[in-house]
């Protein structure tokens, strides 16, 4: 590891893996990965556009990262009223932490890979530098001309950006468990009014089944218990032992302020720069494609222009999503959507 590199890249998630892979072989990159070999908190379903996109790319995901059973539908419940519909779907059910570590070993030879956090940003001059962490707690300091934030929902790059500034973009806690499989298979989206405006998942792995959602903040823990109790009280489902446990923060991307591309030589890309869906909180395309989208900036004169046209759409795209939001999450309207059964399976 030097000292110097033309670009830090905070973050070994999608957007900082495909960003690795397409950025131009003409800048030595550093990419800290601070996940200490953690995976971090998903459902694990590759939705059709992440497809999509990795097939346009020639990117083909190994047979080891995919799991059975295959999603062909998603239960929609309601917790609070009972109701219940299948919608069919069409997701990749996979290994998250196995589909992060094949995508990161996609960069090239200029991508220096080194497992630590970024635990402190300073601007000088002409340069940033940056303190690593490595995870026997041993630091140094090293230095870049490009900063890139692909940190996810927390972004230390993202909090930098905004020094001195409100980052008013809303987030929930996310919390999940695994545990064994004791029912049929399910995967389901499940809505509370009572314990959160979001939503929660049950996902089905294997032999192994998932339990998780995101909540206001405060309280997050409690609520996160009380649905875990009414889905075995009201709903018969047997969730037993717990595996393991995970938390994590989540952006609700809810205007255009909320997107945070950069400045100057510091840029962000995926969660960090608020890129997610707000009603399903599918992530993984948007970080995949604003991370192509940011390496294909820096071969042009004006980075941060070049990167904000080409994702455009994408944040359209997003900000589109706020019309749908109420027929998901308002009890009224989501039971209406329910009873009609539009778009349902028989
Ligand atoms: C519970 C849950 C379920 C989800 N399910 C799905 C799903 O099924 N399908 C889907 O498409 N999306 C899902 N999402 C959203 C998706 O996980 C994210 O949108 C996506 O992972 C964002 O990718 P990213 O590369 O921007 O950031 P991340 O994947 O979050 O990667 C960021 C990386 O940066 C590292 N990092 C953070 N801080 C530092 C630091 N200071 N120094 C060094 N490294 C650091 C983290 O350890 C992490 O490895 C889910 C999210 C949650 C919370």
């Amino acid at each position: 590891m030097e000292s110097n590199y033309d670009i830090i890249v905070v973050g070994a998630g999608p957007a900082s893996s495909i960003f690795c892979r397409y950025i131009s072989n003409r800048y030595s990159v550093l990419r800290l990965d601070g996940s200490f070999g953690r995976e971090k908190p998903c459902g694990g379903l590759l939705a059709p556009q992440s497809v999509s996109f990795l097939k346009e790319m020639d990117l083909c995901v190994p047979d080891e990262v995919m799991v059975e059973p295959r999603v062909r539908h998603i239960r929609t419940m309601d917790l609070g009223t009972g109701r219940e519909r299948n919608y069919p779907r069409n997701y990749v059910n996979m290994d998250r932490k196995k589909f992060d570590n094949w995508l990161k070993g996609l960069s090239g030879d200029n991508v220096v890979t080194v497992p630590a956090k970024a635990v402190n940003i300073r601007k000088g001059r002409n340069q940033y530098i940056v303190s690593l962490k490595f995870e026997d707690g041993l630091q140094r300091k090293v230095t870049c001309r490009y900063l890139v934030g692909a940190d996810g929902a927390g972004s230390i790059v993202r909090r930098e950006l905004f020094k001195g500034r409100k980052d008013a973009i809303k987030h929930y806690v996310s919390i999940q468990e695994r545990y064994r499989l004791k029912d049929d298979e399910i995967f389901a989206c499940i809505f509370d009014r009572e314990t959160s405006p979001s939503c929660s998942w049950l996902f089905t792995k294997e032999d192994e089944i998932s339990f998780g959602g995101a909540y206001e903040p405060q309280g997050a823990r409690d609520n996160f218990e009380k649905q875990k109790k009414k889905l075995s009280d009201d709903q018969g489902y047997r969730l037993g032992e717990v595996l393991e446990s995970s938390a994590c923060m989540i952006y609700r991307p809810r205007r255009r302020s909320d997107f945070m591309l950069g400045d100057g030589t510091m840029f962000l890309a995926g969660e960090a720069a608020g890129f997610i869906s707000p009603t399903s909180f599918e992530g993984i395309s948007y970080a995949m494609k604003t991370g192509k989208a940011l390496a294909e900036a820096f071969d042009s004169e004006d980075i941060l222009s070049s990167y904000g046209k080409k994702v455009k759409h994408l944040q359209g795209d997003i900000l589109k999503k706020r019309f749908k939001r109420p027929f998901m999450y308002d009890q009224l309207l989501r039971n209406l959507v329910l009873i009609s059964g539009i778009q349902a399976e028989k």
